[in-house]
């Protein structure tokens, strides 16, 4: 397949086996599909050593962090690749954050630093040069609003047409407006996520359009560079925690896929522990989870932390495997815990869009249950940007979202005052 060897699909189910030639989403079982290599045919230290002499690139495609790891994101020519750059987001102490969950070595992995501004860019970068290689001239997905914004971007630069359906009511303003800027037909279907998920796959199949949600085995092989990259800012020493959230169960499934090849690369020598979080009100993994049950949908999710409002996500099977490869847990956390706990992330100068939050709502949440050690060294995903949902930002600090439950309880809430001097001075006191 266009130069690439010792790469092929293989069913996270039943373990059967496809060649690249062919587009495939799933396997004839129903089976979502990974990306697999012979890891035994990669020397692991010279790899790691190759990884470093690239750190700092200025141009090129190898500049990216995404393809600095290409060899195991996908290994082809360059002149295939579809690549804005994406990835080289910086690892911030996690500063009043920190203070607020109660852990003293924080890190707070920004991925809203990423070109369209969420991690869903080191995805499609893999995501779209895949299109690139089969060959494809329109590709579809259904969003939330992050995906639809990145697959609009690197489809306009890359020439191909893209196709997004997004539920009707909330998608949030920024999400929305990139995807329209970026020059996405954009289809608003009477449905939810869930039920746009259901039609993309639908008309992908008989459309012969490229489908690019996070069911595509590749998106999942561009967002193990988050941990790649975290590793590397990290000199290769392994936190203890990472925490991340969980809505589609893509990026999660993606950590730690990304880890546990590093770790049989003997890259790394230790496994970190992986906590992923879910919106209370939209948390299939966390009961499923607690409940030691089978994996039941959920058929109404709502959560103001919309990138994660998804019942019936496509990668829990991979999820739970990576959870149970790295003794991970599931945790979920309240709408008032999401937003409290983005007030401090955005309070410490950071910023982050709510579902983005649920890492550090999360991670306090298991500092309190004794589960994360104050003590541990912890790294946080912030998904997306703070840009991203403004009305949550704005509707939070003027304290209007009580009727969905949320108090302004860390508001910041703007002055109106008359013009005059006295007037700023009692308002800059605080009286
Ligand atoms: C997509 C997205 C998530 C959820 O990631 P999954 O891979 O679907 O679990 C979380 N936060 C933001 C900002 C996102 O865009
Ligand atoms: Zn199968």
């Amino acid at each position: 397949m266009k130069g690439i060897v010792n790469t092929w699909l293989e069913c996270v189910h039943c373990g059967k086996q496809y060649d690249l030639e062919q587009v495939r989403y799933n396997c004839e079982c129903g089976g979502i599909l990974d990306v697999k290599r012979d890891l035994s045919k990669i020397d692991g230290k010279k790899l790691k050593q190759l990884w470093e002499s690239r750190w700092g690139m200025k141009r090129g495609p190898l500049s990216s962090g995404v393809w600095r790891y290409k060899e195991l994101i996908l290994d082809v020519a360059e002149e295939y690749i579809v690549t804005r750059q994406e990835g080289n987001t910086r690892l911030y102490p996690a500063g009043k954050a920190a203070e607020y969950a109660g852990i003293r070595n924080f890190l707070l992995k920004h991925e809203g630093e990423n070109p369209t501004g969420s991690f869903k860019d080191r995805g499609m970068t893999c995501g779209a040069t895949a299109a690139k290689i089969y060959d494809a001239t329109s590709v579809a997905c259904a969003s939330t609003g992050n995906t639809s914004a990145s697959m609009a971007s690197y489809a306009a630069i890359s020439g191909m047409k893209s196709i997004i359906f997004i539920p009707e009511g909330k998608i949030a303003y920024g999400k929305l407006a990139q995807a329209l800027a970026f020059g996405g037909i954009t289809l608003q279907i009477k449905g939810n996520f869930d039920d746009g998920m259901e039609l993309v796959q639908e008309v992908c199949a008989k459309l012969n359009i490229y489908l690019l949600n996070s069911i595509n085995p590749f998106r999942i092989e561009g967002q193990k560079a988050i941990g790649y990259e975290i590793l590397q800012q990290l000199d290769w020493e392994v936190p203890d925690w990472f925490v991340i959230p969980g809505g589609n169960l893509g990026n999660n499934s993606a950590l730690s896929k990304g880890l546990q090849e590093l770790y049989e690369l003997g890259i790394i020598s230790k496994i970190p522990r992986i906590a992923v979080i879910q919106a209370e009100g939209s948390n299939p993994l966390a009961r499923m989870w607690k409940n030691k049950t089978g994996y039941v949908p959920l058929k109404n999710p709502d959560t103001i932390a919309t990138a994660i409002k998804i019942g019936n996500p496509v990668s829990w099977e991979k999820a739970m495997r990576g959870l149970e490869w790295c003794n991970g847990v599931v945790e979920d956390v309240t709408e008032q815990e999401i937003m409290d706990a983005k007030a401090m992330v955005d309070a410490a100068g950071i910023g982050a869009e709510p579902a983005s939050c649920c890492s550090v709502a999360g991670a306090k949440k298991l500092v309190d249950m004794g589960i994360i050690s104050p003590d541990a060294k912890v790294v946080g995903i912030l998904t997306g940007n703070i840009l991203k949902d403004p009305d949550a930002v704005v509707g939070y600090h003027k304290d209007t979202l009580r009727d969905m439950g949320i108090k302004g309880v860390y508001a910041n809430k703007p002055h109106v005052i008359e013009p005059t001097l006295e007037a700023v001075k009692a308002a800059i006191s605080g009286k």
